[in-house]
């Protein structure tokens, strides 16, 4: 008599709905589109992932490193996944259950419960890359969340750009107290914002970048700042309300806020002597730049510091947040280019523009392995700046994709943008 075939096991790639921050970072790396979501949960495609793990290094909280040991007939569907407010346990198998893929072909090795120090999966979906400069100090990620979030308290709230300008940025500053809340520049946080959504479950966290340095918006206090734009519009520029936007705008000084993370383990600073930095930005997206030119503005007589470039894109002048304070800064500091796309008087520039015009100094930084490179602001502005570097690169009969590839392999080019 023939044996009974083994049962087919597969491990199966899910995200905890628990710890997921829903910032879309993992449905944009997936090669494969394997990733989806609707307004609760971010789920995986059982049919469609093949554990390449492509999505996991990017993800900030980690929530999408897990899996579990099911038989393949009954893995979880998406629509089970949707359904979601926790992750279930992990079921007993049939002992007569065999790991085993399609066809009895092995499946691709995911690593359950791996944590963040998985190889790094460069791919064409990851422009930017996923492990952090060389140099850079260990961060402490997910120290609070949803489930254990930290109280902060706003100690001031002031808007950073011109007050007869539609764009409403806020300087946001949250003092821990007595409780550890550590950070690096570059690293982002989690709000929670107070009530409900439309189907009466609490609004998800959202995520703002640091604009601060590791330690504190004021030197020595147990403090951070934030940029956050009031969203009014959506980004087909209908009106909408943003719901944590608003409510952080919004705050007084003394008001609590519920807040989740530290998030991000690689777009961090390089911590070495003569490390250049390269930052493009636009918006809100100037926030970690301002926490990474601070923190090497304190720097400056204790370390040798390397050089710092920044191509800062914004409409006018008065939209650009910390316009003011940041012209002040020396010019041998930080060589600063402001790109202008609606100034009365001026031609159109965009920081992609600048960066071609700015070729030679661009190339030299390139050249140094000590350069890092950090692009941040509107999801839009990849492709462009992308395209500039290659530009400059191809321009000096270089091979842009070998130069690519090492920077993301070398953890020297990082993207940040929602
Ligand atoms: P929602 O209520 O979530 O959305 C309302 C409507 O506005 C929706 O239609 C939505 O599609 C649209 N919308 C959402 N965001 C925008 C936007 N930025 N512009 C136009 N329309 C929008 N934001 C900051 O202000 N400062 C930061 O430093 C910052 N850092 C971030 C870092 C990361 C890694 C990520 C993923 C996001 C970051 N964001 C930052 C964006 C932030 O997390 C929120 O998405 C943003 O504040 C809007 O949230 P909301 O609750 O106000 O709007």
């Amino acid at each position: 008599m023939n044996a009974p075939l083994p049962v087919e096991v597969l491990k199966q790639h899910l995200i905890d709905p628990e710890i997921c921050i829903r910032c879309n970072t993992c449905e944009e790396t997936c090669p494969v589109d394997a990733i989806t979501h609707h307004s609760n949960n971010y789920v995986v495609d059982p049919e469609i992932c093949n554990g390449c793990m492509a999505c996991v290094p990017p993800c900030p909280t980690g929530s999408i490193d897990n899996w579990r040991l099911v038989v393949r007939a009954e893995a979880y569907s998406v629509q089970d996944q949707l359904g979601w407010e926790e992750l279930p346990q992990e079921k007993p198998l049939p002992v007569d259950a065999a790991a085993g893929g399609e066809g009895g072909q092995p499946m691709p090795a995911p690593q359950p419960e791996s944590g963040l120090a998985q190889a790094p999966a460069v791919t064409a979906a990851t422009p930017g890359a996923a492990v952090p400069p060389w140099s850079a100090a260990h961060p402490y990620v997910n120290l609070y969340t949803h489930k254990t979030p930290i109280t902060a308290t706003v100690v001031g709230n002031y808007r950073v750009t011109g007050a007869d300008t539609e764009s409403d940025i806020h300087h946001i500053v949250l003092d821990f107290g007595e409780q550890p809340f550590p950070v690096l520049e570059g690293q982002s946080i989690g709000i929670l914002p107070p009530g409900v959504d439309a189907l009466g479950r609490p609004h998800h966290a959202r995520q703002y970048s640091l604009a601060s340095p590791r330690d504190g918006e004021r030197a020595g206090y147990n403090n951070l700042s934030l940029t956050v734009k009031r969203v009014t519009q959506d980004h087909g520029g209908a009106a909408a309300h943003g719901v944590c936007s608003n409510y952080l705008c919004d705050l007084a000084k003394n008001d609590t806020v519920q807040v989740i993370g530290p998030f991000g383990h690689t777009f961090l600073m390089p911590n070495h002597p003569q490390a250049n930095l390269i930052m493009i930005c636009t918006g809100t997206g100037s926030a970690p730049m301002r926490a990474m030119t601070e923190r090497s503005r304190r720097l400056i007589g204790t370390a040798d510091i390397g050089k710092l470039m920044l191509f800062f894109g914004a409409r006018t002048e008065r939209e650009l947040p910390y316009f003011g304070p940041l012209m002040k800064l020396p010019r041998d500091f930080i060589d600063i280019n402001l790109a202008l796309s609606r100034e009365p008087g001026q031609p159109k520039r965009y920081v992609q523009d600048l960066i071609r015009e700015r070729a030679a100094h661009v190339r030299g930084l390139l050249a140094d392995r000590n350069t890092c490179i950090y692009v941040c602001g509107l999801k839009g502005m990849e492709v462009g700046v992308l395209d500039a570097l290659r530009d400059v690169v191809v321009q000096s009969g270089e091979d842009w994709s070998i130069l690519h590839d090492a920077l993301r392999r070398e953890g020297r080019l990082h993207f940040e943008t929602y």
